[in-house]
This record gives structure tokens, C-alpha cells and sequence, in this order.
């Protein structure tokens, strides 16, 4: 372990973030990972706890203690060895992972966690500042080619995977760049993108084939859904083609509020803002909104609505308001009723502390225009009465609004990939597939599996991941009747 008293010594130490007016004025990251003194006192922390909630409550099961003690050692080559052994892609989790292992860390019940996330973090920037993360290429081929569906972090894990096993992998993606919601979802002050291009050298020297702008299925999605196709390959073909086909297309049907006026100009999706302001980031041209100036709702609480406000305010909205339908959590958890678990509480992300109004327990009734542009929203205030959502009497108000961002979730992937396939759906639309047994990832059709949100549903990076590296696994194991890749 690090060092044996070291969890009483030291005190957590956060990453440093660059001041609020500075970082407003770009896109790119503002956290800086800890110096290696600092890396190395959070290490110090880790009290090696003989039963390791931290590597339970983390969806891939990083082998944290391992690493914590090793950089407390000074020992980060050997550190970035243990993390990606259940990781592909730390530079991504140590970067924007919620850190549900921090949660489960024992030092969290009486004291603060350990530092986890920041320290894997630090220990993937090393590596990458030092040249450690070299292609792993295959030593023998076997001669299978496999068919992944999406390039997001479930298609990506699990080409890598597939790849070092000797397999020949390709991904097939409908935009134009590799990387499905980590390069057009989440911003770049998140995430660099440039950790993308990184990456993916790493596996197409590994030997990943990538086949950007085209579409797997028959019938191109609709409004609402980014496709920057030119070429379009139906599911037959890739079934004749491939060995096996992995469906990692994520869950990308936006949930809608069909309320009056939403047909008003101002009304989006998420996505139709965030997606083309990342592309303009990547210099693809103009985001052909622009919300400098005006007057911003956004609706929805979570990951993606707080990546709204930290856009609106680097375009420089006049106000941004945040109004989520569910109650406010409490501050602080109640920890002996949570932990290990991950609790509900209220979540206040660095795009919130740039600027912004949020507010609670409200319903929007209807979307008011002129002229066919939007200019305000009606709402109401709720409660909830024995799990039931009722309005409370003559609590109506509006809010002013030349741009609304509905940040709902997503209801499930797109149905008509899923359908032209022939696979079986669960009672939320995702492809249905187990993840354990014999059959686990195989969808109805043979030699057809899935992966990621598009099986699990709405999720997190690291969950995705985790499907990934597991699916690929079931995969080998169909082909080859064996498999020595981890689970
Ligand atoms: C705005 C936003 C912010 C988020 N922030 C975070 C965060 O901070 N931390 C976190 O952990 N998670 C976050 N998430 C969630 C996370 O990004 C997803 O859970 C994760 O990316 C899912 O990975 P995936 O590989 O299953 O699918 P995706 O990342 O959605 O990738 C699927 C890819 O498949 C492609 N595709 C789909 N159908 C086809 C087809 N028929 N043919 C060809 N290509 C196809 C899509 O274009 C896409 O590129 C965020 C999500 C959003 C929307
Ligand atoms: S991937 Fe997420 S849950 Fe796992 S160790 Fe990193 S921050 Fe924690």
C-alpha cells in the first residue's frame, strides 16, 4: 500500500482549474493534472483496503489500489501498465469519468476519497508525455475480420481489443470524424480532441480499418440525428462480408417535449448545438447557432445540459437558465444510507460555476413565439405526491427565450438501424443481449452482437468501455471457441 499513514497526513487535493473569465474566452481544457508531488501524496492515501470497493464501483474495474501505490512509488511506468490493463482509454475516464469509484472509496465514509480520477489522469498524461503508449500489434493473425458498427468508446474498446487478438477490424462510422459522442458530444473544454487522434494512431497502427461517412442499414435517420454519410452499407453486406458484426451505434433518439410551439425557431436538441460547435472547434465550419447576446434556457439537468450552459457561455449569451423537472437533491449524501453505492446529490459541474440560474421541480407547458421565433417559455412548479407528479395551483410563470436546448436524455438508439438488422429489442427499444453467459453480447441474429448504449442504453464513457472490452471477448470466443482477452 502507499503509505501507511498517509490517508491521516495528507488531505485530498483538487486539480487546479483555470479562472473562470480566462477559460471563458476558448474551448480547450482548463483542468491541469496534479505535479507529481501532488500525484504522489494522493497516493500516499490509498489504504489498500483489503476488500477494494474503489475497484468494484468502477465499471471497468481499474486495479486502483495497485496504481495508487505505484505512483506513490514513483513507479509510473509500471503504473500505466496496470491501468491499461482493464483500460483502452484513460486519457477520456481521467478526464471526464463522474468517478463512481471515488464514491465507493472507503476513506469517502469518514474523510474524503482518494483522488482517484486525478490520479489516473496525471498517470496517462505521463505516459503519453513520455512515449510509453506504443502500438501492441498482434503477433499472429487469425484471419477473421470483424465488422464494428460506431466509433464511440464501446466500438473503439472493442476494435482494440479485437485487433491485439489478431483479428482484422473494421469500424464502420456515419460522421465524418472516429470517436461517436467523446469527439461531437462532450465539448473540447472536456475533452482535447486531439487525445482522440492520439488514440486512434495507436489502433490503426495496431491494424483498425476506420470507414468514416457511411451508414449501416437501409433508411438514413432523421431530424435531430447527426449523419454526415456519403456511402450507405446495408446489414446484409456486412453480414456476407465479416466474420462478426458488432452493433456499437450508441443510443442517439434525443427525448422530445411535445409541448405547443415546439416547431418555433429557437427550439433545438442538444446535440443540434453541441455537435456543430465541436465541429467548428475542429475547423468543419460554422455552428449555424448562435446564442451570443440572448436569452438561453436550457432544459434538463444533467451531463449534457450543463455542456449547454458551458457553450452558451463562451458564445456569450445575455443569461442562461438550467430548470430540471425532478426536485433539488440534497447537498451532502447521507452516507451510511449510500456508500458504496452511488448517491443522489446535488451535482455542481465547472460549467455551472461559469454562470448560470438553475432551478428545480418545474414543468414546461408551452413554448411562446412570434412571428414563429421563439421568445419565451410558460412553465409550472411541481411536486412530487406519492410518486407522482402534480403542479402546484397558481405557480405558472415564463421565462424569457430566444434559445431553448432540450437536454432531456435519450430514449433509445436508432430503431431503424436496429430494425434492419432483425434484432430483437428490450422493452426500452436497446438491442436486447445479455451480458453474462454463454451468449453474452449476442443478439437474436447470429453472428450479430452489441455493445455499448446501443444495448445498455443511455450510459457513461467507462460503462461503454466496459461493454466493449466484454464484447469483444464474447466475440473471440465465438470465432476462435477460446478467448485469452480480459473480461
Ligand atoms: C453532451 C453529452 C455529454 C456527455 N458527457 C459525458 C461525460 O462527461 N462523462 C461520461 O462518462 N459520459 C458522458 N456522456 C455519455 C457518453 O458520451 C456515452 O454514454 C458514450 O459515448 C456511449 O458510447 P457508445 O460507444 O455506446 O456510443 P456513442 O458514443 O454514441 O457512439 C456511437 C457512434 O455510432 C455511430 N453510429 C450510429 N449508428 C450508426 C450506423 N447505423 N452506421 C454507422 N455509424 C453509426 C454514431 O454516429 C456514433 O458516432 C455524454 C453524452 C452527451 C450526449
Ligand atoms: S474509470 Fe472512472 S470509475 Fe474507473 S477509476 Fe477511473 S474515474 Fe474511477
Amino acid at each position: 500500500m502507499g503509505k501507511p499513514t498517509g490517508f491521516k497526513e495528507f488531505k485530498r487535493v483538487s486539480e487546479g482549474y483555470a479562472p473562470v473569465e480566462q477559460r471563458l474566452k476558448h474551448y480547450q481544457e482548463f483542468v491541469a493534472h496534479l505535479s507529481d508531488a501532488e500525484a504522489t501524496q494522493q497516493g500516499a492515501r490509498c489504504m489498500d483496503c483489503g476488500i477494494p470497493f474503489c475497484n468494484n464501483g468502477c465499471p471497468v474495474n481499474n486495479i486502483i489500489p495497485d496504481w495508487n501505490d505505484l505512483v506513490y512509488r514513483g513507479d509510473w511506468k509500471q503504473a500505466i501498465e496496470v491501468l491499461h490493463s482493464t483500460n483502452n482509454f484513460p486519457e477520456v475516464t481521467g478526464r471526464i469519468c463522474p468517478a463512481p469509484c471515488e464514491a465507493a472509496c472507503t476513506l469517502n465514509i469518514g474523510h474524503e476519497a482518494v483522488g482517484i480520477k486525478s490520479i489516473e489522469h496525471a498517470i496517462i498524461d505521463k505516459a503519453g508525455e513520455n512515449g510509453w503508449v506504443v502500438p501492441q500489434r498482434a503477433k499472429k493473425r487469425t484471419g477473421k475480420k470483424i465488422a464494428v458498427v460506431g466509433s464511440g468508446p464501446a466500438g473503439l474498446a472493442a476494435a482494440q481489443q479485437l485487433a491485439r487478438a489478431g483479428h482484422a477490424v473494421t469500424v464502420f462510422e456515419k460522421n465524418s470524424r472516429i470517436g461517436g459522442l467523446m469527439r461531437y458530444g462532450i465539448p473540447d473544454f472536456k475533452l482535447d480532441k486531439r487525445l482522440i487522434d492520439w488514440r486512434m494512431a495507436q489502433l490503426a497502427a495496431e491494424g483498425v480499418k476506420f470507414q468514416t461517412n457511411t451508414f449501416v442499414g437501409k433508411e438514413l435517420p432523421g431530424k435531430g440525428i447527426v449523419n454526415d454519410a456519403k456511402k450507405v452499407v446495408s446489414p446484409a453486406a456486412l453480414k456476407k462480408d465479416f466474420d462478426a458484426v458488432i452493433l456499437a451505434g450508441g443510443s442517439e433518439q434525443p427525448r422530445d417535449l411535445p409541448v405547443p410551439g415546439r416547431e418555433l425557431a429557437g427550439v433545438h436538441y442538444a446535440l443540434e448545438f453541441l455537435i456543430p460547435q465541436n465541429k467548428e472547434v475542429a475547423g468543419d465550419g460554422k455552428n449555424p447557432i448562435n446564442v451570443a447576446g440572448k436569452h438561453v434556457v436550457v432544459i434538463g439537468g444533467g451531463d449534457t445540459g450543463s455542456d449547454c450552459v458551458g457553450t452558451s457561455n463562451r458564445h456569450g449569451a445575455a443569461s442562461i437558465t438550467q430548470i430540471e423537472v425532478m426536485p433539488r437533491a440534497p447537498e451532502q449524501e447521507n452516507k451510511p444510507m449510500t456508500w458504496p453505492n452511488w448517491p443522489l446529490k446535488l451535482r455542481t459541474s465547472s460549467s455551472h460555476d461559469e454562470g448560470c440560474v438553475r432551478d428545480w421541480a418545474i414543468s414546461t407547458k408551452e413554448f411562446v413565439g412570434e412571428n414563429g421565433v421563439l421568445k419565451a417559455i410558460k412553465c409550472v412548479r411541481v411536486e412530487f405526491k406519492e410518486g407522482k407528479m402534480v403542479e402546484i395551483a397558481d405557480s405558472e410563470f415564463e421565462l424569457k427565450a430566444d434559445f431553448v436546448f432540450l437536454a432531456m436524455g435519450f430514449t433509445n438508439p436508432l430503431a431503424q438501424v436496429l430494425d434492419a438488422f432483425g434484432v430483437a429489442k428490450d422493452g426500452r427499444g436497446n438491442v436486447l443481449a445479455t451480458t453474462e453467459g454463454d451468449k453474452c453480447y449476442q443478439t437474436s441474429v447470429k453472428k450479430v452482437f452489441a455493445a455499448g448504449d446501443m444495448r445498455r442504453g443511455q450510459s457513461l464513457v467507462v460503462w461503454a468501455i466496459r461493454e466493449g472490452r466484454q464484447a469483444a471477448r464474447a466475440v473471440d470466443e465465438f470465432l476462435m471457441g477460446s478467448s485469452l482477452l480480459p473480461r
